[in-house]
């Protein structure tokens, strides 16, 4: 894998910011596209645009083969058992809130429990707020060390026979660290209980086996991972899939339907009401044959060498604090820089070309936890070089001067 030839195939990346070569780093919160990824929707556009499912001419049944084959490609990235288990959804987000609303709402009954972490991202926090809210369940977190590792003993510890959902996130957006999902879903099965994967942060960097993982829910969004926005996917176990009700409806995902009552399609066509996102599928499968094509596991080796080589480069610099463990993290490293604020670090580094991202990065509970309001995030993808962390560190060596 060579990351400066990849580059090569990311036409925004080829551009000048502020006087300076870009150095994109903000790939976290939203990765580039290669070229592949781009001309394969305009291809869509221009050759095979219609609406899917419902037409019997030529455009109409290509369209339809082309979302269809878009969710063949999703199961088998996945390993799912099936393409009946992926829902195309906007993005992690929404696939997150389909579980909140449809499973866990009928499942849950008051004091039943619904178990997080301290590092879950507001998209994987506040749908089970409110679904606790709906149903009288309760919210517990599992204790989180001082480095922001999960210990399985406290994860046992926290598992009850009340425990009817555990959700954690693969991978933190701002600590870094993998957390142990495929033991977590083991411990939380011994309780009865179904294991939520957020996604989000770990599809884009690793292989993901959701058999493996013996997970019961998945989601991740397409944008952070080459493809284009508004387009994700929820993995279902089929079982629980067919259990659940819709939570949009409208065309496309019914059966039968008559003045005064309507049946639905079966999973996964019964979550996705109204016209697909199908532009979107057909780039998330572009995007896949990309990554797929480099290699999950030479990404997941690039991604953990330059978060380590960018954790221990950052630790270098006087004034820099890091946040997250040095050790079994992957594709970012968060920070800031004495006490300036990390706004006024990313200004800065914007002016020398280096695109970071500062803010409470959808996670306000734990940037409490970790006694800041913010942190300045540097985050990492295939495209990104030793040489970009080495103009990181020396545009924050400018921060630092320029603030004194
Ligand atoms: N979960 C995690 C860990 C994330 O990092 C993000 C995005 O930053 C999300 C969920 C939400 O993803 P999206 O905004 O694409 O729905």
């Amino acid at each position: 894998m060579n990351p400066l030839e990849l580059r090569k195939q990311f036409p925004i990346l080829d551009q000048q910011v502020n006087g300076h070569p870009l150095v994109y780093l903000d790939n976290a919160a939203s990765s580039q596209k290669p070229r592949s990824v781009i001309d394969a929707i305009v291809r869509y556009y221009e050759h095979d645009n219609a609406n899917v499912h419902r037409g019997v001419h030529t455009l109409a049944s290509r369209a339809t083969d082309a979302y269809e084959g878009a969710r063949a490609k999703v199961a088998k990235f996945l390993n799912a058992a099936s393409e009946r288990e992926i829902v195309f959804t906007r993005g992690t987000t929404t696939a997150l809130n389909i579980v909140a609303r449809s499973w866990a709402r009928a499942a849950l009954r008051e004091g039943d429990e619904i178990v997080l972490t301290p590092m879950e991202h507001h998209a994987n926090l506040i749908p089970w707020q409110q679904a606790a809210k709906a149903t009288g369940a309760v919210l517990r977190y599992i204790p989180m060390q001082p480095d922001g590792t999960i210990r399985l003993s406290d994860v046992e510890a926290t598992l009850t026979d009340r425990t009817k959902i555990v959700s954690v996130t693969h991978v933190s957006n701002v600590l870094g660290v993998v957390n142990p999902v495929k033991e977590i879903a083991a411990l939380a099965h011994k309780r009865g209980a179904v294991m939520v994967v957020d996604g989000a942060q770990s599809a884009p960097h690793m292989k993901v086996d959701v058999r493996d993982l013996d997970c019961d829910f998945y989601a991740f969004s397409g944008h952070k991972m080459c493809g284009p926005t508004g387009i994700g996917v929820l993995y279902g176990k089929r079982e629980l899939l067919e259990q659940m009700e819709p939570v949009e409806y409208g065309g496309e995902m019914i059966e039968h339907v008559d003045y005064y009552d309507a049946t639905w399609k079966e999973a996964p066509w019964r979550f996705e009401g109204g016209t697909p996102i199908i532009a979107g599928a057909v780039g998330l499968a572009a995007a896949i044959d990309f990554l797929t094509e480099i290699g999950m596991d030479n990404i997941d080796r690039h991604s953990e060498a330059l978060a380590r080589y960018a954790y221990d480069r950052l630790s270098e610099i006087e004034g820099v604090t890091l946040y997250g463990p040095r050790e079994g993290r992957v594709c970012l490293v968060t920070f800031n820089l004495d006490d300036v604020h990390p706004h006024d670090v990313a200004t800065v580094l914007d002016t020398e070309g280096v695109a970071i991202r500062a803010g409470h990065h959808c996670c306000q509970p734990l940037m409490r936890k970790l006694e800041v309001t913010a942190t300045a995030r540097a985050s990492f993808y295939l495209y990104n070089t030793e040489e970009d962390v080495e103009r990181l560190a020396a545009a924050l060596i400018k921060a630092k001067e320029f603030f004194g």
